[in-house]
This record gives C-alpha cells, structure tokens and sequence, in this order.
C-alpha cells in the first residue's frame, strides 16, 4: 500500500502533548490544544485541534483533556530470571551487605541456579507477563540483559528470549550479553573471564552489545577494557558497563574513553569520570530503585553531573535481588525525592535521555514527527501529577506504534 494511502489516526483534545526536543540540553515541549496525527505506527505531525482536516483523518481518538507523555523508555533491565530472592530481603535488615550474601553463594548465584533450571518457554512465559505490565505501566521500549546462566547454555537460552520477547511484543529492545555479571561457583575470577572472552564470538548473533560488572571482588577495570577492545574488533555495536557502583574503580572513564554507549549506577563516579562522560557524550544510566530497596545511601553525583552536561537516563533495573520493580513511574518518584531531579529533567531522563543510553533517541523517546508514536495517554491533563500524587498508576493508556495495549488482557507481573 502506497504510504499515504495508509490510513491516518488523529488524537484529538490532548490536553497538553509533552515531546522531548533533542536539544543540546534536551527540553521538555507542552503543546496544549492540539492533535497528534500517526500514520504507519509514527508520529505524522502535530496540528492545533481547530486546524484538523476531517477529509484526511481515518481514525479519530478523542483524549478527553488528558496528558500524552512519550512511553517511557527502560534502558537497563535484568527482567529474564527465574525465582525469586524475597529471603534476602529479610537477610539485609538482620544486617548482611549485598556483597556479603553474593560471596555466601546467594545473591545473583541463586538467581543463576534458578534461571538455568528454568526451560527457555518458562523464562519466556515469565518475562512476557513482567513486560506486558510494564507496558501498561507506560514503559514502550527496553534494554534485557543476560547474565544469570555464567555458562553458554543458559545465557544464549536468556538471550534468545529476549529475541522472541522483541519479535512477539512489537516494542524496541536492545539485547546485551553480560556474561561477566558474576564469578560462577568454584571459578576463579581470572579463568572465568577468560572462559567469557573466549567465547565471545558466539554471542554476536545474539546481542546488540556486552555489558560487564566492574566492581572489587568480581571483575577489574583493566577486564573491562580488554572485553570492550575484543568486542569492538568483533562488531558488537553497543558496550555498557555497571562502575563504580558499590566503590570506586575508574571504570567509568576507561569505558567513556572506549565508546561505551552507557555508564550505569555511578554512585562513586569522581569528577575525572563525569568529565570523560560528557567529552563522549555517554550516558549516566541511574536507578534509584536499587537504593531505595538496598537501603543504600550513597548517592550518584547527579548534579555534577547535570552541571557538566552529562546525558541523564533513568531505568528500573528491574531484577529479583536489588530491585524487583518493575514501575518507571516509581523510578520517576524516587529520582525526585533522592536526586532532586525536578519532573521536567526526570522526565527526559526516563524517555529521550534512555533512548539515547540504547542509541534509539532518533527511533523513539521524543514523540516527534517520524519517530514511533508510543506513548502513554495519563489520568490527568498534568504531567506533574506522576511526580506529586506519588504511589499510584498515572498511566491510564499505553499506546504502541500507534496501536493500544488492552490492559484487561494483561495479568499481573510476577
Ligand atoms: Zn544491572
């Protein structure tokens, strides 16, 4: 079918339209009285409501005066595992450090015995349900890490749900082999990071991307810059790295210096890494979801950050051991309350500053003319109502490439 052929939907009597200007520094953009035409699963443009022709439009949409935000982009996620870690919950407050139960052989260990029990189909049914709520929760695109199988068997099995997850749910999703996650039981760092470098190449026709853990205790700085020099030379498009998470390591300046597309976590980032960020423009991916559930204290450098004009993203982290949410409007919330990130900057993070951390801002993030018309339609006309009324669901419609989710359709998460 020739593409203006293709039938146009208008979303009329928005009550005020958010899209995210690239900029540099991204804003925020409200248009209120005005329409948003979508054809083809995109954004065709955005017209005042008075200035719609009827003779054009196929499909109207009335918004009744309600919010359209992008749909949230969620740039880091472990969201294919199997079981649960509610007992560490209860571990933590009688006083064991993260780091603690992660040498006992709990922590991300017990999720990795439990997701290579898992059959692909289980671990595919189970991720489905937890992205489909996602999805009704506002989220529209997604980075899915492996990580939890530390052999090849398991992993690729990760990887390949998430490649059916993007082909059966119509959303973007970034694919990233994390193979370096974790040392698996009875391995000594050294042999096992070898063991991943050696079979790096079997990843390429799964992942967009490698990730690594650089933190005291389970894989150095001078790892990650070997694994990003092999993937680079291999054609992997995408490196990420979680750094100076837990302590300090350099690892988020020798990764900037490598192209790496995101640093995440970043809590003990000094000024020499923020510096390296915002000279390659790669992105700060926060989670302040991993705070609040781990009762951390330390806090990223969000407003060096932001001084420097580093690129800003926020993402859930969804994950069964330091942050089993799932909801980026919590995540919005948090970034407020913790960071004092003001609705306006925390919005771009969660949408055009995480597609950039996927190298997607072109694709989707903004809501603008040619990107992809995901979106999320909210209860009220007040984009600030996500932030001020925080706790419960804004989002009352998601829509994806143009089509709506059916939330009645959709079963709860976990
Ligand atoms: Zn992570």
């Amino acid at each position: 079918m020739a593409e203006r052929m293709k039938p146009l939907i208008c979303f009329r009597n928005i009550g005020a339209l958010i899209q995210i200007r690239p900029g540099p520094p991204p804003r925020l953009a409200i248009r209120k009285g005005c329409a948003l035409l979508v054809r083809d699963g995109r954004v065709e443009k955005v017209v005042a409501d008075s200035k719609i022709s009827t003779r054009d439009v196929s499909i109207t949409v009335d918004l009744k005066g309600k919010a359209v935000i992008p749909g949230f982009v969620d740039c880091h996620t472990h969201l294919v595992y199997g079981g649960t870690r509610k007992d560490e919950m209860e571990q933590r407050l009688d006083g064991a450090s993260y780091l603690e139960i992660l040498q006992q052989g709990g922590g991300i260990l017990s999720t990795v015995k439990a997701t290579r029990r898992e059959t692909e189909d289980a671990l595919f049914e189970s991720a489905r349900r937890r992205m489909r709520r996602m999805m009704t929760l506002g989220t529209t695109a997604f980075e899915i890490k492996s990580g939890y199988g530390l052999d090849l068997k398991t992993e690729m099995k990760m990887l390949r749900v998430g490649r059916r997850l993007r082909e059966s749910l119509n959303v973007p999703v970034i694919l990233t082999y994390l193979g370096a996650h974790a040392i698996p039981k009875g391995e000594t760092v050294d042999a096992y990071f070898q063991f991943v470098m050696d079979h790096l190449p079997e990843f390429l026709p799964l992942a967009d991307g490698v990730d690594i853990f650089c933190e005291r205790g389970v894989f150095s700085v001078d790892q990650m810059v070997g694994l990003f020099v092999r993937a680079k030379e291999l054609g992997f498009r995408q490196l990420r790295a979680h750094v100076e998470e837990l302590s300090h390591q350099g690892g988020a300046f020798q990764a900037a210096r490598l192209g790496a597309l995101s640093c995440d976590h970043l809590e003990y980032a000094s000024a020499k890494e923020i510096r390296a960020m915002a000279k390659t423009g790669c992105t700060a991916v926060l989670m302040p979801g991993v705070t609040c559930f781990l009762g951390g204290e330390k806090l990223p450098p969000v407003g060096k950050m932001l001084e420097a004009g580093v690129n800003i993203a926020l993402a859930t982290d969804c994950n069964p051991g330091s942050c089993p949410s799932y909801n980026m409007q919590t995540v919005l919330n948090l970034a407020l309350s913790l960071y004092r990130l003001p609705p306006d900057r925390a919005l771009i993070a969660a949408t055009h500053g995480a597609a950039k951390a996927l190298g997607g801002e072109k694709d989707y993030g903004g809501l603008l003319p040619g990107q992809r018309a995901d979106f999320a339609v909210l209860r009220t006309g007040d984009y600030r109502d996500l932030f001020y009324y925080f706790g419960d669901n804004f989002v009352a419609e998601t829509w994806l490439a143009g089509k709506k989710i059916q939330p009645e359709k959709i079963p709860a998460a976990f």
